[in-house]
Parts: C-alpha cells; sequence; structure tokens
C-alpha cells in the first residue's frame, strides 16, 4: 500500500561531487552487479529463450499460443476434476488447473504494465482478459465446483486430507461461492449480474479516481499558476501537492482536486451497494464479513475493535506529543496570518518538523547507501539468518524485458536452488509509479517430485547510475527495497505444496508481515553497519546518523498513524451494513470522530480513495500487519537480529507456509502464544516511543 509509506524522490546528484570518481571500494559479485554498468555482450549467435524462459514468448505472436495451450490445458483438467473421486487428487488437479491459468495471467499482467513496447504490452493485455473470461466461466462451472463440493461434504474423506490440503479445497470453494453457484438458478443469475456489473463499476471508480479537476485559469491567483499544467484557459490539477512548500497552492490543489463530482459519487454508491447485495446473497451478513473471513482479523468487529483501541491509545499519545499543536506553530511560524491547520497541511508541516529537527537530508545519507551495498547488505542478511544468498547471474537473451534487469538466483546451502528473482530496479517512462513485486509462477510440488521454482519481479523506480557513480538510494528508498524484497524472499522461501497458496498468495492482513520485518532490519544499526558505506570512501555510516533517522520517524507518528486509523475505519464503515446517508455524511462523521482536522465543506476525499476497490473492507491490513511485524522483531529479533536460530524459526513458523496454513495459528507459532488485539495495539503504539539513548548519543556529539 503505498498510501502509508514515505514518497520517493529522484535524487539529483551533485555535479561537483560526481566529478570524483575514484572508486576504493571493492564490491563482492552481487554488489558489483548491482553498482557496476550493464556490460554488453555480443549476442549474435545466442538464441532467443523467450520471455522468462518461456520459448514462445520471444515473439509478440507468442502470447496467443501460450494463452491458448493454458485454455487447452484447462478443458483437459476440468474433465479430470469432474470424473475423480473425492479425494486429494481433487485438490491436486484444481491446483493444476490454477497453476497453468496463473502462471499466464501473472506473467501477462506484469509484461502489460512493465514491458518498454507497448505491442508486447498491448498483446498482454488481450491475454489477460481472455483468461480472465475463462476463470469467470470456471467459477460458475457448476460440474466443477460439485466435485470440490463433494470433498468438503465427505466429513470422512476430508478429515483424513492434511492441513494444508483441506485449507486449499476450502480456498478454492471459497472463490466459487461469491458467483453463487451454491444457490438456485435463480439467485445464480442475480449473482453473475451482480458480479459483471461490479467489475464494470470498479474499473469507472478506479479510473475517475485519478481523473484530474479543472478549473478556468482566471479564479486562481496567478503566482500559483506554474505549478499546475495548464489545458487552454483552464488549469489542471491532479494530484493534492501535499508537499508544496506554498499554503495556497497546497489548498487550492485539495479544494479542486476533491471537488465533488455527482457522476463518480453516484459510482462509488452503486459500487457499495452492489457489493453488499452481492454478499448478502451469497449469506454473509455484510460484504465485510465475506471479505474478512479467511483473515488474521476474521470479523469486522475484530477489525472495529483493533482501530477504535489504537484511537484510544493514541489520544493520550496525540495529547502528549501535541503532533497538531506542533504543526500549528510550525504553520503560524511561517504563515502568522493565516494558521488554522488544515488537512492539506499534515503531510507537509510533519516533514518540515522531521527535517528540521534532526537534520536527515537525504542527499546526507544515500552515498552511504549505493545500490550495490544495500544489495550486499541484503545478501549478508539473508546468509546469516536463512542461510540463503543471493547470486547475480546473466539472463539469456530475451529473457528479460529491458536491459538493466538483473536476474538473482536464490541459492539454499544445502537445499540449493531456491527460485529467481528478477530486479526491474531503474526508472523508465511506462512504469507505474508506486514499487511494487510480481508473483510470475507459484512454488508448488510437482508430480515427478521436483519443485517448481518460484520466480517474481521487484520492480522499482531508481534513479539510473551516472558515468561517475552508482544508483545511490535515499533512506526511504533503502527501506522500499527491503521491503521489496521481503515480499520476493515470503515467495522464496516457501515450500508450499500447492501453487494456489505459495509465497504473498496469503491473507491480506497477513501479507505485509514479512515485508515490513524487513523494515525493521534496515533501520537497526546492528543490520546497516554491516552494509553502509560510503561509495567513494569506503567510510561507514555514523551510527548516530542511523539514530536521528529512527528517531525522526516518530515524530509525528501518532497523527499519521491516526490518518490511517481514519482511511481503515471509513473503508469498514462503507463496507458494513448499508446506512441511510451518503457518502460523504458518513466521511464527515468518522472525520470528526477518529482524525482531528476539520472537514472541508464541498469536498469528497472518498472519491479519490482507489484502493476501496483492491482492499475493500481490507485497508486496516496494512496496521495489523504492521502490528504483528512489530511484536515478531521485539520478541524474537531485536536482542539479536543476525541470529541463524531465530531466523530458522522464523522461516519455519511463518515464510514456509505461504498461504496455506491460517495466519492466526503462525503467529502463535513463531511467537509462542496467540497475541490479543491489544497485544497488537500496544506493539504498535510502542513503536511511537522515544528512544532516549539516542539523545544521549546525539549530545555527545
Ligand atoms: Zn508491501
Amino acid at each position: 500500500m503505498s498510501a502509508y509509506r514515505p514518497l520517493l524522490r529522484l535524487l539529483r546528484h551533485g555535479t561537483a561531487a560526481a566529478r570524483v570518481c575514484r572508486t576504493v571500494t571493492t564490491w563482492s559479485p552481487v554488489g558489483a552487479a548491482f553498482n557496476a554498468k550493464v556490460q554488453r555482450r555480443l549476442d549474435l549467435f545466442q538464441q532467443n529463450v523467450g520471455l522468462f524462459g518461456v520459448p514462445e514468448l520471444s515473439s509478440i505472436e507468442g502470447f496467443e499460443v501460450v494463452q491458448d495451450r493454458a485454455l487447452q490445458e484447462t478443458e483437459q483438467l476440468v474433465e479430470k476434476a469432474c470424473r475423480c473421486p473425492p479425494g486429494v487428487q481433487t485438490v491436486e488437479i484444481f491446483d493444476k488447473l490454477s497453476d497453468s491459468l496463473c502462471r499466464v495471467a501473472d506473467m501477462a499482467d506484469f509484461i502489460k504494465v512493465a514491458h518498454p513496447n507497448p505491442s508486447y504490452r498491448e498483446a498482454a493485455e488481450r491475454t489477460c482478459i481472455n483468461i480472465g473470461t475463462m476463470v469467470e466461466r470456471l467459477n460458475t462451472n457448476v460440474e466443477l465446483c460439485k466435485s470440490l463440493k463433494d470433498l468438503l461434504d465427505n466429513k470422512e474423506i476430508f478429515a483424513k486430507l492434511d492441513p494444508e490440503t483441506r485449507r486449499v479445497a476450502e480456498l478454492f470453494m471459497f472463490d466459487f461461492e461469491i458467483s453463487g453457484i451454491h444457490l438456485d438458478k435463480k439467485k445464480r443469475k442475480e449473482a453473475v449480474n451482480l458480479n459483471v456489473k461490479l467489475l464494470d463499476l470498479s474499473n469507472q471508480f478506479l479510473m475517475s479516481c485519478h481523473m484530474p479537476n479543472r478549473i478556468e485559469k482566471r479564479v486562481l491567483p496567478e503566482h500559483i499558476h506554474q505549478h499546475f499544467s495548464k489545458d487552454g484557459k483552464y488549469i489542471q490539477i491532479s494530484g493534492l501537492h501535499a508537499d508544496a512548500p506554498d499554503d495556497l497552492v497546497r489548498e487550492v490543489a485539495y479544494k479542486i482536486f476533491l471537488y465533488p463530482n455527482a457522476n463518480v459519487m453516484h459510482i462509488l454508491e452503486e459500487l457499495l451497494a452492489c457489493r453488499d447485495k452481492l454478499a448478502r446473497l451469497v449469506g454473509y451478513e455484510s460484504y465485510a464479513h465475506r471479505a474478512l473471513k479467511g483473515t488474521m482479523a476474521k470479523s469486522p468487529e475484530a477489525v472495529m475493535s483493533f482501530l477504535q483501541q489504537i484511537t484510544d491509545k493514541l489520544s493520550d499519545r496525540l495529547r502528549q506529543d501535541k503532533d497538531f499543536e506542533m504543526m500549528t506553530e510550525m504553520k503560524t511560524k511561517l504563515n502568522p496570518r493565516n494558521s488554522e491547520l488544515m488537512p492539506w497541511d499534515h503531510p507537509y508541516f510533519s516533514g518540515v518538523i522531521r527535517a528540521e529537527r534532526f537534520n536527515i537530508e537525504p542527499s546526507l545519507y544515500s552515498p552511504y547507501f549505493s545500490l550495490g551495498a544495500c544489495m550486499e547488505g541484503l545478501n549478508g542478511l539473508f546468509t546469516q539468518l536463512y542461510g540463503v544468498s543471493l547470486l547475480a547471474e546473466q539472463p539469456s537473451v530475451g529473457e528479460v524485458w529491458s536491459e538493466d534487469v538483473r536476474k538473482l538466483a536464490v541459492v539454499h546451502e544445502t537445499e540449493g536452488l531456491l527460485g529467481y528473482i528478477y530486479c526491474d530496479f531503474f526508472y523508465r517512462p511506462e512504469k507505474p509509479p508506486q514499487d511494487c513485486h510480481f508473483t510470475i509462477r507459484g512454488g508448488r510440488q510437482l508430480d515427478d517430485g521436483q519443485y517448481q521454482l518460484p520466480m517474481v519481479v521487484l520492480m522499482l523506480n531508481l534513479p539510473h547510475p551516472t558515468q561517475s557513480a552508482p544508483t545511490l538510494l535515499s533512506p526511504g528508498m533503502m527501506e522500499n527495497l527491503f521491503h521489496e524484497m521481503g515480499h520476493a524472499m515470503h515467495s522464496m522461501l516457501g515450500r508450499t505444496r500447492y501453487q494456489h497458496v505459495t509465497g504473498t498468495r496469503c491473507s491480506t492482513d497477513f501479507a505485509e508481515v514479512p515485508s515490513i520485518l524487513m523494515e525493521y532490519f534496515a533501520t537497526d544499526y546492528r543490520v546497516i553497519s554491516q552494509f553502509a558505506r560510503h561509495y567513494q570512501t569506503g567510510q561507514p555510516l555514523p551510527q548516530s546518523m542511523v539514530a536521528r533517522l529512527c528517531e525522526s520517524k516518530k515524530v509525528c507518528g501518532a497523527a499519521d498513524t491516526q490518518l490511517q486509523v481514519f482511511y481503515a475505519i471509513l473503508d469498514q464503515v462503507y463496507h458494513g451494513k448499508p446506512q441511510n446517508r451518503s457518502t460523504t455524511d458518513i466521511m464527515i462523521d468518522m472525520q470528526k470522530k477518529y482524525y482531528g482536522l476539520p472537514y472541508v465543506t464541498n469536498t469528497a476525499w472518498q472519491l479519490r480513495f482507489s484502493h476501496l476497490v483492491g482492499y475493500g473492507a481490507k485497508y486496516y491490513s496494512y496496521l495489523m500487519s504492521r502490528a504483528v511485524a512489530s511484536m515478531v522483531w521485539k520478541q524474537c529479533f531485536y536482542k539479536d537480529p543476525l541470529n541463524r536460530e531465530t531466523g530458522e524459526r522464523y522461516r519455519r513458523e511463518m515464510l514456509a507456509h505461504g498461504g496455506g496454513k491460517e495466519p492466526m495459528l503462525m503467529v502463535e507459532g513463531m511467537l509462542q502464544k496467540r497475541p490479543s488485539i491489544e497485544d497488537f495495539v500496544n506493539a504498535l503504539v510502542s513503536d511511537l516511543d522515544p528512544d532516549f539513548e539516542t539523545f544521549i548519543m546525539d549530545s555527545e556529539g
């Protein structure tokens, strides 16, 4: 979820510093692979192996070939599933079916957003649509569903299955349920129609979330025109400009970008109404009840209690830390005439206060975080924790979509090769702006006893290296890299029997635990000191600088967390029992109770809340994952973050299972007790406690 994480800013390299280019540091192979320029090879006589080593994908036409083969395989597997007597084979066939479709769809899903060649992107897009149509057909295939239901209904056979197989069978059934397949013909038809309508409404809402609003130029004072793009006699406003130092720019952007559009309002209200109708049709109390089945939180009541308890705890904290008072003070200092703190001020002033108090200018840090150094750090960390190395491998001709993509083989000291990570790290204009990871192929047990190796892509938007310097990361970028590598290792270290539950294919509120845990490693001096060294001088990063960085994050942390709680509550209420009032009225009410800064008339922030589509009723996930990661860090790793035994235990209890085990059982296994909601809340809030050692260290110079 990008909303919670700091905005990335591209680094500008000072030319004076860039001219000093003597490199005194030497890098290990993985470090060198990321700090050195790509060597172009002469590939004249080598055969194109196709994208991700799929031979057909050496040409655009190949997408259709691969897609048709998957569709054919699907037909055969469907037939097989329907003929097979209920047993473990039922689940195995379902997983094969899902594997052959996912392998094509997931790969195409990635290519359609990341390939530099638009023809590839279009071909991939068509493939996605065709596979999607097939999936829809399968989800409403009564006979196919019956073969699974026969297994679930046969108590005797079902009880004999191993827990992972049982869980996967239930997860497959859950996917069927939403299409109303267990209902009578009339209701089933209604469910199908609702699903079609929902797909359309979701797309419409997503598109309008990012649509700019415009206003006539003459309405705005001339001196701020330059901050926005122009369109004839109009000014286009396509975002909140939350980082703009000029109060008026932020205010104007906020009021115009969030100005309600009646049509979009209608789309959102329809979307929520349809979701509610569908959930109730297939047998749930509300959409939230359905969405939360199988998650760590389990029920909307638990989520609300979690969010309410955070609010209660934070209200003391907000009084004590005076986050909003500090921001108001800062605003008054800079602009005495207009000093009421407004929602457009919060992100900006918390940043200003942090920077002023802690001197954390990113360019002071980035020379210590060259990309190669960070990759060495990750390699060292994984070697110590899990006995796993990252080995840079030269991709074959045609295997990757852009020349600067690096391929890493993940190798365990006794188990051998665990999988591949493709690192697509550098900025390209066609890439989506958020950092993210893609599962290209899930791990699974094959019939011949081998293991299908997982493959993932990590996508970042880092600046390219220059003539004189490798890519240098700001602290925020470094943390993002660690975060995304946490997702990748979830896939690499998992050994699930089924690909349906490989790595990150787990409950949404558990999925961010491994990645957020990596952020704790990325901000611990004992870990950082192992790799952060100046790319020119080889000097280590001073401990006091790391401490300042960590403390700076806590400043205004209560206010930032409270804002996330407000968003999460809004998402819960929208997906709970329908209310007889508009989404705006609900928002005004929740903002008053759960935020603190005033509502601005004639704005409707919810119409820009695009996560309502993808996370519907699960926006709380990030906060809950953070709470669990915090508990795991403090209880297991804090004492000795590089301890091999703890690393192994963490892999065994949490990472190995992907989504194949109930998430709370994994947490319980790791912490050796079942944490309560209160434990979650305490962990989250105590992360905001200042570390007094830092202040002592800083005053000693
Ligand atoms: Zn993540």
